[in-house]
């Protein structure tokens, strides 16, 4: 497809541009990622919190396209945190799926009440370390729990997973993640879509290069070195988030886009998110 890879730091490809099925309940997800995959996509992002491993395992298993060309994304839910869980848990996801090994493989948030996160991280590294995991990384993991990681584990995280998008556009954490060759992925990259869409400045860039607010905002994603993995169950929508790869934002686009940025999280802050701790 037209979606340019970026190397991680272990060496593996990854798509920058994937689909996201968070809050697409199980008996549709395998519709929604068939759509995916059909429009171009290669890259999955899923959870065992979002209950639809089985329903992404089942459009994988029809979608037609080699195994090795698709890159699955699951996330281990901060109550399965602990060494011997962890590995329970990744049993448990990999099964659902029905896949044998994933491409990647996310803490999905540090839980810092909970203590867990770097015996987690062990499990990761065996997990790894056997091939069931092409690669391993964090999500919504703060400067600090990542530097708690680089001093106790000796596989560097590849990614870390964390919300991203115009009005937050997390300078620190990505300074930390360049400086320690660890990728940013944007998560909600639209927003979530709500407001951000209808910005004036995103609607005029948009209207500027004949694209819509959502091209706009995933190709100030791509421009800015993030990956990003948009989610819609509308299959226009699902076609319309893939083609940003035709047009380029310029300089004045940018410093438009940079003006954005006020710091305001749709989720929760990681550093007080204990939920399943
Ligand atoms: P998003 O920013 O991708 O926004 C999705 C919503 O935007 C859709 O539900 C729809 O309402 C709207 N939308 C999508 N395409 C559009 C278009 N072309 N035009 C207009 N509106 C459009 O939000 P998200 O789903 O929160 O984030 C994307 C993915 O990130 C998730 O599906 C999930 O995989 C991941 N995620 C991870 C975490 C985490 O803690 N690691 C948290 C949230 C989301």
């Amino acid at each position: 497809s037209q979606v340019p890879s970026i190397t991680l730091n272990n060496g593996v490809a990854m798509p920058q541009l994937g689909f996201g099925v968070w809050q697409v309940p199980d008996d549709e997800a395998a519709k929604a990622v068939t759509t995916a995959i059909e429009s171009g996509y290669r890259s999955i992002d899923t959870a065992a919190i979002y209950e639809n491993e089985q329903g992404t395992g089942r459009a994988i298993a029809a979608c037609g396209v080699a195994r090795e060309e698709l890159f699955v994304t699951t996330k281990l839910w901060n109550s399965e945190q602990g060494h011997d869980s962890t590995l329970r848990a990744f049993d448990a996801s990999l099964d659902k799926l029905g896949l044998d090994y994933v491409d990647l493989y996310l803490i999905h948030w540090p839980v810092p009440a909970k203590d867990a996160y770097v015996d987690t991280y062990k499990a990761f590294e065996k997990i790894h370390a056997d091939g069931r995991a092409k690669a391993i990384g964090v999500s919504n993991f703060l400067p600090e729990h990542l530097e708690r990681l680089l001093g106790e584990t000796s596989v560097v995280p590849v990614i870390n997973q964390i919300e991203l998008h115009p009005q937050l556009q997390q300078a620190e954490s990505r300074a930390f993640h360049a400086k320690h060759g660890i990728a940013t992925e944007a998560w909600s990259p639209l927003g979530q879509g709500k407001g951000l869409l209808e910005v004036p400045t995103v609607v005029a860039i948009a209207r500027k290069h004949g694209r819509t607010a959502a091209q706009v905002v995933l190709r100030w994603h791509i421009q800015t070195g993030n990956v990003v993995i948009p989610k819609s169950v509308t299959p226009s929508r699902i076609v319309e988030n893939l083609d940003v790869f035709g047009f380029e934002l310029d300089a004045d686009d940018l410093a438009a886009f940079a003006a954005l940025d006020e710091g305001r999280r749709l989720g929760p802050n990681p550093g007080e998110f204990n939920v399943g701790a």
